[in-house]
């Protein structure tokens, strides 16, 4: 996970303790704990020393799942988190969507053969048509890019490619898992309207508390049902 608002709610109601600082230098953190037959380990990316904001972004989540990968060997890799979504599609503040049926990336335009597609990425997600029926959760596309706001050919690239969430993590570890053959999924819970009528930003940060805790409830359904 990308924010510790985001996170709070999780780590409390599976009661998770603090397993590990990865190092003094990086502020990588590993919670972790039995729940029921399952072992979890929820991995932040923890709070940059330079701004004091949390890590967030592309960056700090391939580094943040690689030490959870190299650490843990999980069998399957959860990226829990807010979203962006569209009104176009009916999105609304407060939905939850398990990425279906993959992720990429809109913001690596690489115009040359070959590494156009590679720029996009396309990575397949664990298939969960049948929980989210179950739990009743939206499946969508999810994009990923390194900005909260969008430029017109953000949102072109999301519109090519179905995109109908929109944040900055998702294909970026699904890479990693890719890569190691580890099963991905991603549920995210909207905090803002990409195509509404308010600032992304300003919305945002008005709905994080209400959509972490929307969060932090559906994701842990997500692991009884899994
Ligand atoms: N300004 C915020 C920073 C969070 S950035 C703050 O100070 O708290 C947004 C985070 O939420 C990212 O981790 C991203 O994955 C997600 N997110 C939510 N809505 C988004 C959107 N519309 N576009 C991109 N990312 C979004």
């Amino acid at each position: 996970m990308a924010m510790r608002d985001e996170a709070r709610n999780i780590i409390r109601d599976l009661g998770l303790t603090i397993l590990k600082k990865h190092s003094p230098k990086l502020p990588i953190e590993t919670y972790g704990g039995k729940y029921g037959d399952k072992q979890i380990w929820l991995q932040l990316n923890g709070r940059c020393p330079r701004f004091g904001v949390d890590n967030i972004g592309t960056d700090p989540s391939v580094l943040n799942t690689y030490i959870g990968i190299v650490n843990y060997e999980p069998d399957l890799i959860l990226n829990a988190g807010t979203a962006g979504g569209f009104a176009c599609a009916n999105a609304k503040v407060g939905d939850t969507y398990l990425s279906h049926p993959y992720v990429y990336h809109h913001d690596r335009r690489i115009n040359i053969p070959g590494f156009d597609e590679y720029g996009i990425g396309k990575y397949a997600c664990y298939p969960c048509g049948e929980i989210a029926k179950r739990l009743g959760l939206k499946t969508g596309v999810i994009s990923t890019g390194n900005s909260l706001d969008h430029t017109p050919l953000d949102l072109e690239i999301i519109a090519t490619h179905n995109g109908e969430v929109k944040e900055m993590e998702a294909a970026a570890i699904a890479w990693l898992a890719t890569t190691y053959g580890i099963p991905f999924l991603a549920i995210k819970t909207i905090t803002d309207i990409v195509d509404g009528p308010e600032s992304t930003e300003e919305e945002f940060l008005k709905n994080l508390n209400y959509a972490s805790k929307i969060l932090g409830e559906k994701t842990i359904e997500l692991i009884d049902a899994l």
